[in-house]
This record gives structure tokens, C-alpha cells and sequence, in this order.
């Protein structure tokens, strides 16, 4: 296989908080291969999202890095200054946020935030910059007059597209994607996942996609991470992980999940809560909650390993007794 573009190793975030640090992303490692789309999954506060915004280098108080490595074409994200992250940004890497809304400015068009975005990262005349823009807006079927509308004017798919039309302008190597479609209706999510796997195919760009909805992923991703307080418990290719996963927690998931083949099966959720992020068990940080746990799991933190072809964090799988 290629040269990873993105290479995680151990990166570690905590969030500061009264009762001491919360472990919210806990050695997480993985390589990220140039035109590679690979989704992270788990339930909300699972740390997918801080991992995110770790990797882009976007974390603020109370979150900080504490550990690891963030290698992009083997440069280390985390010891550049800010003027080098800047050069990087939009031209290499890019971030689409969960609402457009928010990422986008209400008071300036669509035009004028995607022209700042040219100006500040190239030497682009007012020419090339309009051109691009309204090629672009092509490429997410948003019609070149809506360079003149304001993000209020736009649909919330719209807008969403307009996101990824900024994201792409500089043709970047590397997409980040936190829950791009979380605001937006099955039908509207749909179609915009085609329209990012279609602009995948065509540019090249590699995807890190970020969603707590394994539907949304499930077509379109090369592989899956699942994501469990903040460690990785499962990662393999996404067919793989769906048609057989292994750890009890992504099985968990799956059985949460409603499948678009096959008969109608009830629906089983997953009883208990995730742990204390600030005072983790010692042993497995599922074990609590996992019908299978032994006196080993409490006891002792199983590593990530590899069975099957895919990487699986549980002391029963490794062993073969699950
Ligand atoms: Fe369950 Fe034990 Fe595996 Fe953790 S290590 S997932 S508690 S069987």
C-alpha cells in the first residue's frame, strides 16, 4: 500500500476540568493512505470528535494534546507554529464542521468567504479566484449565482455543500469531516455522501470522517474505527467490521443499528453508561457494560490487537474465546 498521508501515534487529549483531568482521547493510533476514506463511530462523548480536533490542531481550553504524534506527509503537526499550520491549512489540509451554520459567517456571501479563503492561502487574481469559486459551487450543484447569497438564503444541504465547496477550493489532500450531516434529513444526507464519495473518486483527496451515525458511513468509507471513552476498540474495513465485528461493544453498536437488507430484527440498545472519563476503571473500559466480562477484564486494559485482519481491543478475542 502507499505512503500513509496521516500518521497517528498514541495522541492522547485531556480536558481540564474541577475534579481533575478527563481522559478524552487515549493512544489513539492510525495511518490515514492518500484517497482513503476512513470513518470514526461511537455514541456521543466517546472523544471522535476531540480526536478531530486534535489531528487538525484546532483544540482549545480546556482541551489540550498531552501526548503523542500527528505525522501529515511526516511532518509533525504538533510542533509547527502557527504560520506554518496556516500554510497548510485549506492548500493540504481541510475541515468541514458539523453545522454550516456556525462555520460559515452570516454577515458576508458565499463568494466573498470563499474569495477570503484564495486570498489569504494564493497569489490568485480576482479573475482566477471567481472562476474557481463558481467551479467549485459546480462541483456540489450549487449554481454560480449563489456566490451573491448570504449562508441564510441557502437550504441547510446548501449550505452544507457550500462547506465542502470551500473546503475543496485549494484541492487539498486531506478532508476532515465532523458530522457534516448530522443537521440534515436522511434524504439530503444521502445525497451529499454520494456527492463527497463522487468528488473523492474524481480529486483524489483522502477523507477522516467523524459521525455517530454508522448508516451515514456505511457505503461509502474503506474502513471503520470504533471508537469507545476515548480509545480505539475496533478498526478494520468497513464491509468486514458490519458483516462480522468482533468486539462486544461494536457488536453492540451493530444490533442498535437497523440494516437496509435483509428481514426487519429488533432493535437491542446498549444497557449502562460509559464510564467516568476522569477516574476510568483499570481493566477494560467496557467491561461494565459487557455481558462477556471476566475478572481479567476489570483487572487489567486489553491492547489493541490484530485478529482476523482487523485490530481489536478485547481479551477474549484475542484470546479466541469470543
Ligand atoms: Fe468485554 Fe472483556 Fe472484551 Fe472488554 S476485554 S470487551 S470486558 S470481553
Amino acid at each position: 500500500m502507499s505512503q500513509a498521508i496521516l500518521q497517528v501515534r498514541d495522541l492522547r487529549v485531556e480536558y481540564e476540568t474541577a475534579s481533575g483531568p478527563a481522559h478524552a482521547v487515549e493512544f489513539v493510533s492510525f495511518d490515514l493512505h492518500p484517497g482513503e476514506f476512513l470513518a470514526i463511530v461511537g455514541e456521543s462523548g466517546c472523544g471522535k470528535s476531540t480526536l478531530l480536533f486534535s489531528i487538525a490542531q484546532l483544540l482549545t481550553y480546556p482541551a489540550s494534546t498531552v501526548g503523542g504524534q500527528v505525522l501529515f506527509e511526516g511532518r509533525d503537526l504538533s510542533s509547527m507554529g502557527a504560520e506554518e499550520l496556516r500554510q497548510l491549512r485549506w492548500r493540504d489540509i481541510s475541515v468541514v464542521m458539523q453545522s454550516a451554520m456556525n462555520a460559515l459567517n452570516p454577515t458576508i456571501s458565499i463568494g466573498a468567504q470563499l474569495a477570503d479563503t484564495c486570498r489569504a492561502h494564493t497569489d490568485w487574481d480576482d479573475r482566477k479566484i471567481a472562476e474557481r469559486s463558481a467551479e467549485v459551487l459546480a462541483m456540489v450543484s450549487i449554481d454560480a449565482a449563489h456566490l451573491n447569497s448570504f449562508p441564510f438564503q441557502l437550504s441547510g444541504g446548501m449550505r452544507q455543500r457550500a462547506m465542502i465547496a470551500m473546503a475543496l477550493i485549494l484541492n487539498p489532500k486531506l478532508v476532515i469531516m465532523d458530522e457534516p450531516t448530522s443537521a440534515l434529513d436522511v434524504v439530503a444526507q444521502r445525497s451529499l455522501m454520494r456527492q463527497v464519495e463522487d468528488l473523492r473518486r474524481e480529486l483524489g483527496f483522502a477523507v477522516l470522517f467523524v459521525t455517530h451515525d454508522m448508516s451515514v458511513v456505511s457505503h461509502f468509507s474503506d474502513r471503520l474505527a470504533v471508537m469507545y471513552a476515548g480509545e480505539i476498540v475496533e478498526l478494520g474495513k468497513t464491509r468486514d467490521v458490519f458483516d462480522r465485528p468482533r468486539h462486544p461493544y461494536a457488536n453492540g453498536l451493530m444490533d442498535a443499528f437497523p440494516s437496509l437488507v435483509g428481514e426487519p430484527r429488533e432493535l437491542v440498545g446498549i444497557a449502562g453508561n460509559p464510564p467516568s472519563l476522569v477516574n476510568p476503571p483499570v481493566g477494560c473500559l467496557f467491561a461494565a457494560r459487557c455481558p462477556h466480562a471476566t475478572e481479567r477484564c476489570h483487572t487489567t486494559r486489553p491492547e489493541l490487537l490484530p485478529v482476523d485482519g482487523h485490530l481489536v481491543r478485547c481479551h477474549l478475542v484475542a484470546s479466541g474465546e469470543l
